[in-house]
């Protein structure tokens, strides 16, 4: 995992500015300038990479969320099954149901 600032490729434009190279090469793709309120996110995560294919236009807000995103896994503490969830919370159990019969597998033994 990359720690920091990502790095990324920079490149002058015909205006003769420093533009990141990937939002040059999706104008040119797209045939005109993006707003600077529109973010291009890396799908694979790796800056360097300028393919377009790995090029995606988002909003700040989407972008956020994207990055923010964290799918953990987790095991299930009453059938065993494995599951992931999109939460940086601990998760005991794959659903309602398994963590209600938890519950009341321990109701029983108190009786
Ligand atoms: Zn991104
Ligand atoms: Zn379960």
């Amino acid at each position: 995992m990359h720690k920091g600032k990502f790095p990324y490729y920079e490149c002058i434009n015909e205006e003769r500015k420093i533009v990141k190279y990937h939002r040059y090469i999706l104008e040119k793709h797209l045939g005109k300038k993006l707003e600077n309120n529109i973010h291009v996110h890396h799908i694979d995560g790796n800056s360097l990479n300028n393919e377009i294919s790995n090029l995606q236009i988002l909003t700040p807000k989407e972008h956020i969320k994207l990055h923010h995103e964290v799918i953990s896994k987790f095991k299930c503490f009453w059938c065993g099954k494995e599951f992931f969830k999109n939460t940086r919370r601990k998760r005991k159990f794959c659903s309602l149901s398994c963590s209600s019969k938890y519950g009341n597998s321990l109701k029983k033994k108190h009786i």
